[in-house]
């Protein structure tokens, strides 16, 4: 069993709070830009969605100074990730049921 003591487990619930409430504001952020965009497809999507881990992956090369071919203006690893999980749980707000199950 993890012994950890309180506050550490404390910092890391926040760390992850903070991520999650950065997510669902990107995912906000999306929204407003674009809408529902339901006339995207899930390959579409998907497709969207690997271009965003593709400016991780610049962000990536750019915080660990490693060469790129490449311009980008993707230097920011956190906002990068949070970006990809913004589009990601846009994919699978589709996959929702709309209706809850009784329980
Ligand atoms: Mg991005």
């Amino acid at each position: 069993m993890n012994q950890q003591p309180i506050y550490k487990s404390i910092n890391k619930l926040n760390y992850r709070t903070k991520v999650l409430n950065d997510i669902n504001r990107e995912r906000d952020r999306q929204f407003y830009l674009y809408g529902e965009q339901k006339d995207i497809n899930f390959p579409l999507m998907f497709a969207i969605l690997s271009e965003e881990i593709g400016e991780v992956a610049q962000a990536i090369q750019s915080q660990y100074e490693m060469d790129s071919v490449k311009e980008t203006d993707s230097d920011n690893l956190y906002r990068e990730l949070i970006q990809v999980a913004a589009v990601a749980v846009k994919m699978a707000e589709r996959l929702v049921p709309d209706e809850v199950p009784d329980e």
